[in-house]
């Protein structure tokens, strides 16, 4: 790598450029020649000396040597590998933490942090509306292995100080909220924690872990407001093109290791390829595509509330949010600009007949709209639309729906980048049928 001398420190770049630009004169590799970096596609690497394969072995997942910004001895694919090692530095850095450790979904990732967190005997709390697996991975798997998941409404921070024991090691949530777009402080949620790990020894002291999927590193950066650790999934925002999974935990360099090892004996590794999409196409987009999307929902959102069929719109930056403040707070952009994201909930108001408006509205839009198209995921560059209450949600109890905020006539829509008088227009047309 040649050692070029430039005249600002790369730090004194905006994200939006490091997004860009990444760290590819990286001494990971020498890609110093490629305007993009080539994708690598090799299992194992060849080691010119034993002594080299035996040290390889002996720094693997070594906080010091990975942030000393040494040349690492790669081994074999499960364990480390470049293109993957690239985005994670270029992770880390959008979301302000020290490490980034990917995986092969935002599931994995999950699991990851939690397997990582906890250990037989303590237990998570976490808000009661949380991403289905999610959900099914704590009160389902957690318990096999000795571990328990308790849940509460995170929206008031007391009753959250209400429900830690001395076993508990996790406050877990996401905000936005899936689906229904409500927002959780992640300040005063740092607060209890404070509160709470006063009296605690450092190895018991509550770490907060927030999934960060819906908003992405562009519009909230959780570290930065006392997370100790975020998840998030690159399947969504991040990849931002559809076309692969992946998933990331962001977190200290004393998180590292444990991170690393966790994943080279679980074995859910990002595959180089899915690696390759979200560091030239997915991350380097991520401020062009969330400006455009944003200047889109905003118009949505108002075409939405002023429609005589629509009984409330859930859009941080809409005029009628409820938490108006905290968003303005929360969710800004790098530069400090207010950046509410790609995501709303709407709700109709119920019609006459027994099928609701929003089924009718969503099956409508799913057989006549070009612009709008059913599908779950989120965060593409296609307008998507599903319907919570019998899709993605159905698995809960339709009382604790109700009790959690969804309605059985709630959409959720994560807006595209098409053209915005064709999303409003699709809408609109579909809202005339139901
Ligand atoms: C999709 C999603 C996940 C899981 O990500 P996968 O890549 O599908 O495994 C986790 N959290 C949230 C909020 C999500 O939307």
């Amino acid at each position: 790598m040649e050692n070029r001398k430039r005249f600002r420190k790369k730090e004194d770049y905006k994200l939006r450029t490091h997004m860009i630009h990444g760290n590819y004169e990286s001494k990971k590799w020498d890609y110093d020649h490629h305007v993009v970096p080539p994708v690598s596609h090799t299992t194992a690497f060849r080691l010119s000396s034993l002594g080299r394969g035996a040290r390889g072995f002996v720094q693997f997942a070594s906080a010091d040597e990975h942030l000393s910004g040494h040349i690492p001895i790669y081994i074999y694919d499960r364990l480390e590998e470049p293109t993957r090692s690239m985005l994670e530095e270029n992770l880390a850095y959008a979301e302000g933490g020290e490490i980034c450790v990917t995986f092969a979904t935002g599931m994995a990732s999950v699991s990851g942090a939690l397997g990582a967190a906890l250990q037989k005997g303590q237990e998570v709390v976490a808000h009661h509306m949380l991403y289905g697996c999610t959900y099914s991975l704590m009160t389902n798997w957690l318990p096999r292995m000795g571990m328990c998941a308790r849940f509460t409404d995170f929206l008031k921070p007391e009753s959250v100080a209400a429900s830690i024991t001395p076993s508990t090691r996790v406050l877990y949530f996401e905000t936005p909220v899936n689906p229904t777009m409500e927002l959780i402080d992640l300040a005063a949620i740092r607060g209890v924690a404070d509160r709470a790990n006063a009296g605690r020894e450092d190895q018991d002291k509550l770490l907060v872990i927030v999934d960060n999927t819906f908003a992405t590193p562009f519009c909230q950066r959780p570290m930065r407001l006392g997370a100790d650790v975020v998840v998030e999934s690159l399947t969504k925002g991040l990849g931002g093109f559809g076309t692969d999974m992946g998933g990331a935990v962001i977190a200290s360099k004393d998180w590292y290791n444990l991170l690393m090892l966790y994943r080279k004996d679980f074995g859910g590794v990002l595959s180089p390829r899915s690696a390759w999409g979200v560091l030239v196409y997915g991350l380097p987009t991520l401020a062009t595509r969330m400006s455009n999307m944003q200047k889109t929902a905003q118009r949505v959102a108002e075409f939405l509330s002023e429609h005589p069929k629509v009984e409330s719109v859930s859009y941080p930056g809409g005029e009628c949010f409820p938490q108006k403040a905290l968003a303005r707070r929360q969710m800004l952009n790098p530069d400090g600009k207010f950046a509410p994201g790609s995501m709303m909930y709407f709700v109709l108001k119920p019609g006459t007949s027994k099928q609701t408006r929003a089924e009718k509205l969503v099956d409508y839009l799913a057989e006549h709209a070009y612009s709008v198209t059913l599908a779950v995921s989120l965060g593409q560059i296609k307008t998507l639309i599903e319907h919570p209450f019998s899709m993605t949600h159905s698995a809960l109890p339709d009382e604790e729906k109700r009790a959690f905020g969804m309605h059985p006539e709630g959409i959720r829509l994560s807006i595209g980048l098409e053209d915005w008088h064709d999303i409003i227009r699709d809408l609109e047309l579909a809202l005339e049928k139901v």
